[in-house]
């Protein structure tokens, strides 16, 4: 289970739609209580993919400037997001392709003109493969 704010949950598919039909990403920012992963917060990163209508690219001085923000805090960066603008919400073959890093939380955010649909999965290098975990939206 991940749990995130009813503002979090709201940035995530805001972001999607204003960047449609490209797709958004950033980090997420939590940390572990017993089994859940809990969202802190949310860093929007420009899309680095030349091909931004189908692929996403974090900007990696982001993620070291964060890495070093975070440094004691007790909150890491706990995974990213993307959207699949006009898909669906799970992991595309290009994303199992692209997972290296274990433990991470993948979070896709699938927006149509109407409607928009999160998930959230943890990739296992072990298994190379993502394992589909419950997102609950809190106050
Ligand atoms: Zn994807």
């Amino acid at each position: 289970m991940i749990r995130l704010t009813a503002a979090q949950h709201q940035f995530l598919i805001a972001a999607a739609r204003a960047e449609h039909p490209h797709e958004c990403c950033g980090l997420i920012i939590g940390h572990k209580e017993e089994q859940d992963w809990v969202i802190d917060d949310l860093a929007a990163s420009e899309n680095l993919s030349p091909t931004p209508a189908q692929n996403f690219e974090v900007d990696m001085r982001l993620r070291l400037r964060l890495q070093k923000e975070l440094r004691g805090t007790g909150r890491r960066i706990i995974g990213h997001y993307h959207s699949h603008p006009d898909g669906t919400a799970k992991p595309s073959a290009t994303d199992l392709k692209s997972a290296w890093e274990d433990d991470m939380v993948w979070i896709i955010v699938a927006v149509t003109a109407i409607e928009a649909e999160l998930s959230a999965s943890v990739y296992s290098d072990a298994f190379s493969e993502f394992a589909k975990i419950d997102i609950q939206v809190t106050d």
